[in-house]
């Protein structure tokens, strides 16, 4: 990393007070615990200091990377030469409920949030239980589980690559299948839902039912990425049936491994590298393409 800009970067955290930390370990800060390390990871304390960053990177042609959870994003092994964004700054956590809306910060977890919806007896969130992820990643993902993001969010502010925020309608967003139509150089820092009165005790009796079935259903208890392959289109079978039915299932490369619970997750026993884990995820696509002639989409972010 350039020492201009690294010195740059320790006097803008220092004037606002964020962090700035280079050759960040990565494995830590991701749900498959895979990764090396990066050049930079920066977590704003507030709106002003990315807007900040933003300017400093876009007038030097370069771009922030933003990350949630990471969730869904496999980290490269060695050196990642990058700037990594995280909105972990309470600032960006903060959540406010009025009425029957629930406005969120980006950086907020979607466990936080549905956990204060249905506190409030408010209905609809809880269908996303056991996502691991932040708003801002579950809404530029249109993640989904018994509802969709898209289902329920009015509106988000937006900064661009100036700097420049804006609260953009839910009717100038497009959303698709694990999907949505924000620019990669555009990041959510707030999120509007809204939601409907409901019966509290109802609504944690639903939550809590939907995460036993959930765990049922998938290893939430191993370190992944959820699902790795989209559904193909227009065929009934799911990716995790095609992957089983091809005989994928407990398929391994290192300590990457195919789950034998839900077929379309690839779980880190422990030292995985993420060499491992693309071979097993070519195997996969491999091997289905070769039984059914069908090749899957990935769903994952490979930085
Ligand atoms: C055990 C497990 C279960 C899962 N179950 C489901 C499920 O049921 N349904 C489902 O849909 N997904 C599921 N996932 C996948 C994942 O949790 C979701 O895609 C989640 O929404 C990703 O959020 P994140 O904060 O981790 O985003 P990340 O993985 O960090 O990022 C994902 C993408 O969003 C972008 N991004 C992140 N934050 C912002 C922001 N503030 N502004 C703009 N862009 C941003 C990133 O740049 C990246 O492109 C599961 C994952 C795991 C590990």
């Amino acid at each position: 990393m350039d020492k201009k800009i690294k010195e740059e970067l320790k006097k803008l955290s220092a004037k606002y007070g964020g962090t700035a930390l280079f050759g960040a370990s990565l494995p830590s800060r991701s749900t498959v615990g895979i990764g090396g390390s990066a050049d930079v990871w920066y977590e704003p304390f507030c709106p002003e200091e990315f807007r900040d960053l933003k300017r400093f990177l876009t007038d030097l042609g370069k771009r922030a990377v933003l990350i949630g959870n990471a969730s869904n994003i496999l980290f490269p092994d060695g050196r990642l030469k990058a700037i990594l964004v995280n909105l972990s700054s309470d600032v960006f956590k903060e959540i406010n409920i009025d009425g029957a809306t629930i406005t969120t910060g980006a950086g907020a977890s979607l466990g936080s949030v549905i956990s204060a919806s249905v506190n409030a007896g408010l209905s609809g969130l809880e269908g996303l239980v056991g996502i691991p992820g932040t708003v801002g990643g579950a809404i530029k993902m249109n993640a989904g589980y018994k509802s969709s993001v898209s289902d329920l969010v009015e509106r988000v502010l937006v900064m661009d690559s100036t700097g420049s925020m804006e609260w953009r309608d839910k009717k100038d967003m497009v959303f698709g299948y694990r999907w949505s139509s924000l620019d990669d150089d555009e990041v959510i820092l707030q999120a509007v839902f809204s939601l409907k009165n409901g019966d509290k005790k109802k609504l944690r009796e639903r939550l809590k039912r939907d995460f036993k079935e959930k765990m049922t259903k998938q290893p939430l208890d191993k370190r992944s990425l959820g699902s790795i392959f989209k559904n193909p289109p227009g065929i009934s079978r799911k990716s995790a049936e095609l992957i089983d039915m091809a005989g994928l299932k407990g398929a391994r490369e290192g300590a990457a491994v195919v789950s034998e619970k839900h077929a379309n997750f690839i779980i880190n026993e422990g030292g995985a590298y993420a060499e491992d884990y693309m071979r097993l995820v070519e195997k996969v696509r491999q091997g289905v393409f070769e039984k059914f002639g069908i090749l899957m989409e990935m769903e994952i972010k490979v930085l």
